[in-house]
């Protein structure tokens, strides 16, 4: 009995999927401009979980996940430059190798944080045919028009445009700098836009008789639509996507279409904050996985830090608090490492209310108290490590892994040899014998060999 909170109906509701045990899962992806920061990473650890619990609940998970690689302008509206032009700029490279590599950084990210891949990755520049028969279909219903820059989608022709964010009820929509061009109303906005007569662009294609590029928001309407068809069961993303781009996909996909609705589930994670304000990307004083790893602060443990905190309640960051989810993490696994779990035996009346808090609309915090309570509990730890092991196919921390390796080298001890990796490598030999005698101090001996430091336990 899963219950999720349905960001369309402000409830939380039974979620029954429209195909029996298949379940169609779209989450919109990075824009690959830059590096992730960690807020936006947290987006994705919230999608993970909400995927393992389907999985958990015996759902067949078709998830489908978009690389915005072209149309993302900076204002997040219809004006501003391109974000991977932008980034082209920043770095001196095509807009194209700007995209394969913050692609790729993204994938690597995701593996540190043991995110499952998605069974479907789909690049917007690989899928402009799809858009632009979307863009036309728009047109031929009447519900577009054209201005020197763009085609745009006139809201006003929609009575429940808006109905994901309230925005009737809120008039105007919430924190949106309303730029409005040659528009005719601040909430249209653009499917396709023209490249500028002045303008070089390095993304662009010709359509509509001109030369150009897709709105931002068109590429999830097309792609999901490929992917999962006409109408699917959750869509995904942060808590910003909800008054304009997932708003716009809505009023795009269903005026198509002419079915409704178009999903059935809309789940908003909150966002990260820090020093008070949002992480973003634009601000470029964001904070990324490597940073992380940079202060001792290891993926996995990033992922049980944010697991402490409910997916809709908004976080902020303080290296304390990361610091304190490393510890606790080293300690679980100080403490489970050695046990061995006993085939088809565990403690049933913990993972009876493990799996029902995370079937209460992903309750993560409660259910990490809850294996907490198992692991301090009287159960013989074959029994305990067998639950734990079917927990963690939800919570995604390597408990299970442990058994595997049996020789587990803690978190604080692999930041160690990392940062002594670094300092030779930069010739700081001081640092890197100091680093040398921590290491040893933690229980390990440290020998460089030709394919790299190897660890062994005293
Ligand atoms: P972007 O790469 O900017 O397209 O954003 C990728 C995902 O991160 C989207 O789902 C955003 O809603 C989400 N996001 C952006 N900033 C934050 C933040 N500070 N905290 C959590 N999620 C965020
Ligand atoms: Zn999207």
């Amino acid at each position: 009995m899963l219950k999720l909170y349905n960001t369309l109906t402000r409830k939380k509701e039974l979620f029954t999927p429209l195909h029996d045990k298949i379940v169609g899962l779209y989450t919109c992806g990075p824009t690959v401009y830059h590096y992730a920061h960690i807020g936006n990473l947290r987006t994705y650890v919230f999608e993970d979980v909400l995927k393992r619990t389907l999985q958990h609940e015996g759902y067949h998970v078709h998830h489908v996940m978009n690389i915005t690689d072209v149309g993302h302008l900076t204002d997040d509206a219809d004006s501003g430059e391109d974000k991977m032009e932008k980034g082209a700029r920043r770095e001196g490279k095509t807009a194209w190798d700007v995209a394969e590599f913050y692609t790729d950084a993204f994938k690597r990210d995701s593996a540190l944080l043991n995110l499952i891949p998605p069974d479907t990755w789909c690049k917007a520049t690989d899928h402009i045919k799809e858009q632009i028969a979307l863009v036309q279909t728009l047109k031929n219903k009447g519900y577009t028009y054209e201005t020197s820059d763009g085609i745009y989608f006139d809201t006003t022709k929609l009575p429940d445009y808006g109905k994901l964010a309230h925005l009737k009820e809120q008039k105007l929509k919430a924190g949106a700098r309303v730029d409005m061009g040659e528009k005719k109303h601040p909430n249209d906005f653009a499917l396709w836009k023209f490249t500028p007569a002045q303008e070089k662009r390095q993304m662009e294609w010709t359509a509509f008789e001109k030369k150009g590029f897709p709105g931002w928001h068109i590429e999830c309407s097309a792609m999901s639509m490929k992917y999962l068809g006409e109408q699917f069961d959750i869509h995904c993303g942060g808590i910003d996507h909800v008054p304009v781009h997932h708003t716009n996909e809505i009023a795009q996909s269903e005026t198509a279409t002419g079915k409704k609705p178009w999903v059935q589930y809309w789940l908003h994670g909150e966002f990260l904050h820090i020093n008070d304000a949002k992480m973003a990307k634009s601000e470029e004083n964001f904070i990324t996985l490597q940073t992380l790893q940079d202060h001792g602060i290891s993926p996995v443990a990033y992922r049980y830090f944010l697991l402490q905190t409910h997916y809709r309640k908004q976080l902020t960051f303080s290296w304390k608090a990361v610091a304190g989810a490393e510890e606790g993490l080293e300690h679980l696994y100080r403490i489970v490492n050695g046990w061995k779990a006993e085939p088809k035996i565990g403690c049933a009346e913990y993972e009876k209310k493990f799996f029902d808090a995370m079937s209460d609309d992903l309750n993560m915090p409660q259910a990490l108290a809850i294996m907490w309570d198992l692991v301090k509990s009287d159960y013989p730890p074959s029994a305990k490590k067998a639950s734990l092991d079917a927990f963690d196919a939800i919570l995604g921390l390597g408990l299970k892994d442990l058994q595997e390796k049996n020789t587990h080298i803690p978190h604080d001890v692999q930041a160690l040899v990392k940062n002594r990796e670094r300092a030779r490598k930069e010739k700081r030999w001081n640092e890197s014998d100091q680093l040398r005698q921590e290491i040893i101090a933690r229980g390990f001996t440290i020998e460089d060999t030709a394919t790299g430091p190897s660890l062994k336990k005293t």
